[in-house]
C-alpha cells in the first residue's frame, strides 16, 4: 500500500496551488485528473485568454499562469494521475481507499477541487452537425494562430463568444457574431469593446439554421427570429459558445453535504467527512465567490489544516514563506 498523505482530486488553478502548499508543509502528494492536461479550466477552455483580476499579474493568460502553477506545484515532485476519475472513497481505518477509472489509491486525507466536475460543451442541436467538428465547428478554441485571416461566424451572447469576438475579431476575414437574443450574460466593457470595435458584424435575435461544406464548414444559414428572413454567410469556422454541461459524477455519492451543486464547508475548508476538505468552484460557504484568486487561498487553507490533522503537533498556520526555506 502506497500511502500518501493528501490527495487532491481536480489539476486546477485550485488543486496545484494545494499541490505547493502541501509540498510546502512537507506532506507527500499526489493529484488526480480527468482530464490529460493539469490546468482545469484554463487549460481547457479558455488557453489563450488574458486574466485580469489574479494578484500580481496585471494581465496574463490563462495558459500562461497555468505553466506558473504548475511550476509551482511540481516542485514537491507530487505524483501526478492524469486522464484518471475518481469513482468511490471508503474510509479504512486511518487512511482513505480511492478507486479510479484506473485504479486504486491510498491517502490519509483528500481535498477535492474538482471544479464544475468533468465538463463538456452544450452542443448545438441540429442535424448532421457532427461530422463538422473539428473540421471547422469548434466548442473551445485551442490555438488562436490558426483563425487569423478566416472568416468567422462566432454564436453566443455570453463572456466566451464576446472574448472571442474582440480577440479574434481584429485578425479575421471578417467576424460575424450572432446571438438569439439582444441580452448578453458578458462583461459589460467586453460587449462595448465588441459592439463598437468596428471588427465585428454583430447581429442579435439571429440563430443558426443549418451549416453547408462539404467534409468542411464552407458557409452558414443563419436566421432572424423575428422575421424569419434567413441568411448565407460564407465561413470558415464556426465558433459555438452555448455554455458547458457539467457532471460531479459519483463524488456526489460519497455522503458530502451538498448545497446546490457545492459542497459545503467550514472556514477551514473541511467537509462534513473527517479527513477530506474542498475548495476551489466545487466548494460552497457563505459569502462563496468563485474566482482563481479565491480558490488558491482556499487550498491553501485546506492543506494546512490537512497537515494539522495528519500531524496534530504541527500548526495550522505555516508561517511565512520567506522564512522557510
Ligand atoms: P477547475 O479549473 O474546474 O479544475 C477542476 C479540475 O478537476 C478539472 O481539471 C477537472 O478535470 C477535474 N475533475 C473534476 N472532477 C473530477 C473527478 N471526479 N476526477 C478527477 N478529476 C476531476 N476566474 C477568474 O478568477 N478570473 C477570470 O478572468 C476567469 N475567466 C474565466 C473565463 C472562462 C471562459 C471560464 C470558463 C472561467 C473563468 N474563470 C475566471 C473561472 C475560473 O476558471 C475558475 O474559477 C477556476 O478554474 C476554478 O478552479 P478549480 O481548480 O477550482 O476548478
Amino acid at each position: 500500500m502506497d500511502l500518501y498523505d493528501i490527495t487532491i482530486i481536480g489539476g486546477g488553478p485550485t488543486g496545484l496551488y494545494g499541490a505547493f502548499y502541501a509540498g510546502l508543509r512537507q506532506m507527500r502528494i499526489k493529484i488526480i485528473d480527468s482530464m490529460p492536461q493539469l490546468g482545469g479550466q484554463l487549460a481547457a477552455l479558455y488557453p489563450e485568454k488574458y486574466i485580469y483580476d489574479i494578484g500580481g499579474f496585471p494581465k496574463v493568460y490563462a495558459k500562461d499562469f497555468v505553466a506558473g502553477c504548475v511550476e509551482q506545484a511540481m516542485q514537491y515532485d507530487p505524483a501526478v494521475c492524469l486522464s484518471e476519475s475518481t469513482l468511490t472513497l471508503v474510509r479504512e481505518n486511518d487512511h482513505f481507499v480511492l478507486t479510479t477509472n484506473r485504479g486504486t489509491h491510498y491517502t490519509k486525507t483528500v481535498l477535492i477541487a474538482g471544479g464544475v466536475g468533468a465538463f463538456t460543451p452544450r452542443k448545438l442541436n441540429l442535424d448532421g452537425l457532427d461530422v463538422f467538428e473539428g473540421n471547422g465547428l469548434h466548442y473551445a478554441v485551442s490555438d488562436v494562430a490558426q483563425f487569423a485571416g478566416k472568416r468567422l461566424v462566432i454564436v453566443g451572447g455570453g463572456d466566451s463568444a464576446f472574448d472571442w469576438a474582440m480577440a479574434l475579431g481584429p485578425g479575421a476575414a471578417s467576424c460575424v457574431q450572432i446571438h438569439r437574443s439582444d441580452r448578453f450574460k458578458a462583461h459589460e466593457d467586453t460587449i462595448q469593446k465588441v459592439l463598437g470595435g468596428g471588427h465585428v458584424d454583430f447581429r442579435a435575435f439571429h440563430e443558426v439554421r443549418s451549416v453547408q461544406g462539404d467534409g468542411k464548414v464552407e458557409s452558414v444559414t443563419i436566421f432572424d427570429s423575428r422575421s424569419g428572413e434567413e441568411f448565407l454567410i460564407p465561413c470558415d469556422a464556426l465558433l459555438l459558445n452555448l455554455g458547458f454541461q457539467s457532471d460531479l459524477g459519483p463524488i456526489k455519492e460519497w455522503g458530502l453535504e451538498f448545497d446546490k451543486r457545492g459542497i459545503v464547508v467550514d472556514s477551514t475548508m473541511r467537509t462534513n467527512i473527517e479527513g477530506v476538505w474542498a475548495a476551489g468552484d466545487i466548494c460552497t460557504f457563505p459569502g462563496k465567490l468563485k474566482l482563481i484568486a479565491t480558490g488558491m487561498g482556499e487550498a491553501g487553507t485546506a492543506a494546512n489544516f490537512a497537515k494539522n490533522y495528519i500531524d496534530p503537533k504541527s500548526r495550522a498556520h505555516p508561517g511565512h514563506s520567506s522564512e522557510l526555506k
